[in-house]
């Protein structure tokens, strides 16, 4: 697994971020990928409050308990959430510039650190992946190392929640049935790269991952998962427990 962090000059989320908390505008936060066609990401999306976020994500805010680690916190939304709902929380970032924002936003307890890295070695009632936060796995081959590393950061009895969604409809063909090449990647494996002014990033891996494939892999791994919602939209809110 990848344990290094950002620097600055190659942090185009985090300069993004870093814009709109001072201007409350930003530029295009263009993300491009060789499986789609280019998007953007609206920088404002990532300030939302806990009104402004979808019913997956303020359930997963609701059942946080005890002491949370808010895994990719980025502008710190649902930590700040968290905070105010009078909960205890953790939240860290790889990127510099968003773990800077995080501070001025008053997130008591933002460190600049990645998830992977060994050296960090404290334990949490509750660890939230939040915003597609099985991304961060990149690739279901890092699933048993990824396990293994919650079992590290998770206290008796605590467990994870993370959303992810199954990226199957983009293979729906029109009479409803599907084409997956099975024998190839997995088809929720994908590869991005984000650019904001002249600010590109490195590409990086970013894994979606249904809800069954997850649960497979959890049992393997020690962990049970367990669907706690279902979105509109093949997305889903999962919780991990040891088992
Ligand atoms: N959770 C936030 C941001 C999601 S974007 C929200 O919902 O708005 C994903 C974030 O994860 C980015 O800020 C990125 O810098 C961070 N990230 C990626 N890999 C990470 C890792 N290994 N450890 C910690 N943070 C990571």
């Amino acid at each position: 697994m990848n344990t290094t962090l950002l620097t600055a000059d190659k942090d185009p989320m985090g300069a993004a971020i870093y814009d709109y908390n001072k201007r409350h505008k930003a530029e295009q936060l263009r993300v491009f990928s060789s499986q789609f066609d280019e998007d953007e990401i609206p920088v404002k999306e990532l300030f939302r409050t806990e009104k402004q976020m979808p019913l997956l994500e303020r359930t997963a805010l609701q059942l946080a308990a005890g002491k949370i680690l808010d895994v990719g916190a980025g502008s710190g939304c649902h930590s700040l959430a968290l905070q105010e709902a009078g909960k205890e929380v953790h939240a860290i970032d790889i990127s510099p510039l968003s773990v800077e924002v995080m501070q001025q936003r008053g997130v008591r307890h933002a460190t600049l650190l990645n998830l992977f890295d060994e050296h960090f070695c404290e334990t949490y009632e509750t660890i939230l992946m939040l915003m597609n936060g099985s991304g961060i796995i990149g690739k279901l081959e890092n699933l048993p190392a990824f396990f293994k590393r919650m079992k590290q950061l998770l206290q008796p009895g605590g467990c994870i929640f993370m959303d992810s969604s199954d990226l199957r409809y983009l293979f729906e063909e029109e009479d409803g049935s599907f084409v997956i090449d099975l024998a190839g990647d997995y088809y929720g494996e994908v590869d991005f790269q984000m650019q904001y002014k002249d600010i590109l990033g490195e590409a990086f891996d970013w894994l979606y991952i249904d809800f069954q494939t997850l649960s497979l892999y959890a049992a393997e791994n020690g962990f049970q998962a367990e669907l706690v919602k279902e979105g509109k939209h093949y997305d889903y809110l999962a919780k991990l427990t040891l088992k």
